[in-house]
């Protein structure tokens, strides 16, 4: 590039440097100078790479999106994800970029809330349908199935009761009727489950949760298994305006960095918090995929290998009052709807997540006024045992 003649207003590019920043540059630019005609053209034609205008993909999306990539072991033919403004842009994408009017998609019935949303309430106004079944009995899951159905999108694990979905069973049914197979992976993470090493036509993240890991950014990410389908949903996504900021990404590759650290640990301490509150005065029950008193657990050990995350959901008596009276006695832990910070924090489906449903509706989930979820974080375990174990001890 020709150098420019400095002056106020005018832009200057970067200084030259031999050496290279050892941390990756925020690039904040919205727009790329590309010199000419000739070389925009060969940009938007692709026979040379090169930025041009920040929704359409900048530096920071690039190198975040190839971890996560690199993460879900997609195979290098197959293209490359596409980093989203959050979560919900990568689900929405899903459907913009894969469907069309007059599909319909069938989904498990424990998915993330705003996710259950945009199926059943936003798909309709465009022409789509879908229906929630439920994922742990495959059979009955598949029987839902339609002509029109196009897609399945399913969580492995639910949120928050923690039950694990029939996903081998399930891939094996979409495989033979020709449906795609979509899996928000964000409650297990890549290290604990890889859907497309498993039948998954495309795989969906909220990175605001664990991957990112520090409650700072909000993104989402989202990758087929063809080029043709991920240029469809990247498409969507530059056309709807669903792409990412560049300090978003910068914070999230700089949090992945330790996601694997981060993973591990609150996983461990996950264990042991679970094992810890089954002793508690004052918990019924504790729900964690990796103890043996779980409804799936021969599932999750076959499906997620010995890793179960970080995340465990238990009840206490079955009143508000005994809710908002632990919640204040544990202040030191976060009351925030989120999951997968570096530190604790806790949820409570009924005033949450799931405040939409009725109590019944809410009772055929398993999830009471005491259900508590926990979001278990990196801290010191025996720190966060004795804390919750004192908040208990105020209510029992
Ligand atoms: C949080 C979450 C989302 C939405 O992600 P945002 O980044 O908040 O938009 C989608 N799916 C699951 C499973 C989630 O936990």
């Amino acid at each position: 590039m020709t150098k420019k003649t400095p002056s106020i207003v005018r832009r200057q590019s970067p200084p030259g440097s031999v050496s290279t920043p050892v941390v990756t540059p925020i690039y904040p630019s919205v727009a790329y100078d590309s010199g000419d005609p000739d070389q925009l053209d060969a940009q938007y034609d692709g026979s040379v790479a090169g930025y041009t205008y920040a929704r359409e993909g900048h530096p920071n999306a690039t190198i975040v999106g190839q971890k996560i990539d690199w993460l879900e072991g997609l195979a290098e033919n197959a293209g490359v994800g596409t980093v989203t403004g959050s979560g919900m842009s990568a689900v929405g994408a899903l459907f913009l970029g894969l469907l069309e009017s007059g599909d319909h998609v069938l989904a498990g019935n424990q998915l993330y809330g705003r996710s259950l949303r945009l199926l059943t309430r936003d798909l309709p106004r465009m022409g789509m349908s879908a229906t929630l079944t439920d994922p742990t009995d495959a059979d009955a899951f598949l029987r839902a199935l339609r002509p029109e159905t196009k897609l399945i999108l399913l969580e492995v694990v639910s949120n928050p009761t923690l039950r694990i979905a029939d996903i081998e069973r399930i891939a094996r049914g979409a495989q033979e009727h020709g449906v795609l197979l979509a899996v928000d992976n964000t409650f297990t993470t890549p290290r604990a489950y890889r859907p497309f090493d498993h039948g998954a036509n495309v795989v969906i993240h909220s990175l605001t949760k664990m991957l990112a890991g520090h409650t700072d950014a909000t993104l989402g990410w989202i990758a087929a298994d063809t080029q043709e389908r991920n240029r469809s949903i990247y498409d969507a996504c530059v056309t709807w305006g669903l792409t990412a900021s560049p300090f978003d990404c910068w914070l999230a590759e700089r949090g992945l960095n330790t996601f694997e650290l981060r993973f591990d640990r609150a996983q461990d301490n996950a264990v042991q918090l679970a094992d810890a509150l089954a002793d508690m005065d004052g918990v019924q029950r504790v729900l964690y995929p990796g103890r043996s008193d779980h409804p799936d657990y021969e599932r999750a050990q076959r499906l997620l290998g010995g890793r179960f995350g970080n995340m465990v959901s238990f009840c206490l008596k079955d009143d508000r009052d005994t809710a908002n009276a632990f919640f204040r006695a544990a202040g030191n832990i976060a009351f925030a709807p989120t999951l997968g910070d570096v530190g604790t924090t806790f949820s409570h489906a009924a005033s949450s997540s799931h405040r939409g449903l009725s109590v019944d509706e809410r009772a055929a989930l398993g999830i009471s006024e005491g259900f508590v979820r926990v979001s278990v974080g990196c801290e010191d375990i025996e720190l966060l045992i004795r804390e919750i174990r004192d908040a208990l001890a105020t209510v029992t």
